[in-house]
């Protein structure tokens, strides 16, 4: 068998344009949302101290841990990590080309295994064509009965007339049944798929999505030694009327379940009083029980790029959180999807110095990409704008929410992200055709 080729340092560094003292310098929230707190792990300093593939396998190494039975809790000084697909066979040759950029880019140096599910068997011919692309150990997963189908507290007359509505009115696949299922079990129970038992760390992998960047580090222990619980590469809006009674509901359960919410969280960025750029017919006037000021401005982490701890999704916060929106039905009267779910799960119960921004992982998911600005992280892509992303999936004249600023400023708040030029003036932006949120003192490809 071929040797995997292992990036050497001088490799990599040969391939700087420049010396850069610190490529991830504004991407890490600076404000008063991260309480300071001088035992807290250092992120900046972990890359500094084990990039360069210090973590990557040998063919011999990669053998052991292969034939270590379920990643043995007590030996491992691996993290017990997975990528994981939930995938269709009829779209195996788009999840090939997504395996063929991250093993190329960095799976070949670590081997982390590769979790297949799908709603029935995997043909034989995805079995094999998958596995031919990685020298890791591959998995093939029937989802549960039970985790794909109606529940019986679900009127099917009124989840028809969802299927109906969201789909005459244009709300993406709002038509189709099998979404339904699939956001859901994406919110609630892929991290309980018994194969997973015996992991802690996924990194969710979609077919046809793009890597553009050699990664030169080990993403799973970075989000461990660093304790990190939850990690996401863009940060925008998408179409709100999927979810019109999710902020409500959310808002309902922080009333009945304040124990759930972390002392060290933060909201706030989620949540917008009303500004010149929100529109008055706000989607979510029916939301009623008070608890906080603001409504959710609908940002999101875009959820089929996400690295994450399952301990966190498997917490009785989340599962609260989860069993409490899924019995108002969400997922079949509206269409809700596991991206604002897991936003609005992680901002509850994850204190804001432990999720990641992975500002060097270009990555591509149809119309939206992310491309880092700085040639030190290797990329076959043009750089992106910090706010590039923002409102590709709502086009700014819909009616629907939108935050003041752009989602991932509001995400990492100061350190000048979020202030504007002086004299700036939105109003006078969008009268010479501007969107209305230039003006930033930060461009964010510094
Ligand atoms: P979008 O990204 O929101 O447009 O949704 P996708 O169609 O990409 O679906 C999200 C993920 O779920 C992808 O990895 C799909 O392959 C997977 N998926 C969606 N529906 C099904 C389904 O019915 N069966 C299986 N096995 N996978 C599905
Ligand atoms: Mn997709």
């Amino acid at each position: 068998m071929p040797q995997p080729h292992l990036w050497k340092r001088s490799e990599v560094i040969d391939a700087l344009d420049q010396p850069i003292s610190n490529p991830y310098q504004v991407l890490r929230p600076t404000d008063a949302s991260v309480k300071p707190n001088k035992h807290a792990p250092d992120p900046m300093k972990w890359l500094e101290e084990n990039s360069n593939n210090k973590y990557a396998e040998t063919a011999k190494e990669r053998d052991f841990w292969r034939s270590v039975p379920a990643w043995g809790k007590h030996i491992s000084p691996k993290p017990r990590a997975a990528l994981i697909s939930l995938v269709r066979n009829s779209e195996l040759e788009g999840l090939m080309q997504s395996m063929r950029q991250l093993e190329y880019h960095w799976n070949r140096k670590y081997n982390y295994p590769w979790v297949f599910f799908n709603d029935e068997e995997f043909s034989d011919e995805f079995k094999a064509a998958t596995q031919n692309l990685t020298n890791a150990q591959c998995y093939y997963e029937v989802v549960p009965q039970e985790h794909w189908s109606l529940p019986d507290w679900i009127d099917e007359g009124r989840f028809m007339n969802s299927l109906e509505y969201l789909g005459a009115i244009g709300v993406g696949k709002g038509w189709m049944v099998s979404y339904r299922h699939m956001c859901r079990w994406n919110s609630g129970f892929f991290y309980k798929h018994p194969r997973l038992k015996d992991f802690d760390w996924y990194w969710r992998v979609e077919p046809d999505v793009h890597f553009f960047c050699s990664i030169d580090y080990d993403i799973f222990r970075f989000m461990r030694d660093n304790n990190l619980k939850y990690g996401f590469n863009m940060n925008i809006l998408d179409d709100a009327r999927s979810f019109p009674s999710l902020w409500s509901r959310t808002r309902s359960f922080i009333n009945a379940h304040p124990e759930h919410i972390h002392p060290d969280a933060d909201l706030d960025w989620l949540l917008d009083n009303d500004s010149p750029s929100s529109s008055s017919s706000a989607t979510f006037s029916s939301a009623g029980g008070g608890g906080g000021s603001g409504e959710y401005n609908n940002c999101q982490f875009f959820s089929n790029f996400e690295v994450g701890s399952l301990a966190f999704f498997r917490s009785a916060a989340n599962e609260a959180y989860f069993n409490w929106l899924d019995r108002a039905g969400g997922f079949y009267y509206e269409r809700f999807g596991d991206a604002p779910i897991h936003t609005l799960s992680v901002a509850m119960f994850v204190p804001k110095s432990e999720i990641w921004f992975f500002r060097d992982i270009g990555y591509q998911h149809d119309i939206n990409r992310h491309c880092p600005p700085n040639s030190a992280h290797r990329c076959d892509c043009e750089p992106t704008r910090l706010d590039e992303n923002f409102y590709k999936l709502v086009p700014l004249e819909s009616p629907q929410r939108k935050p003041a600023d752009t989602c991932i400023r509001r995400f990492l708040g100061g350190g000048g992200l979020v202030e504007k030029k002086e004299g700036w003036n939105a109003d006078v932006e969008r009268a010479w055709g501007g969107d209305g949120y230039g003006g930033y003192v930060l461009s964010g490809l510094e």
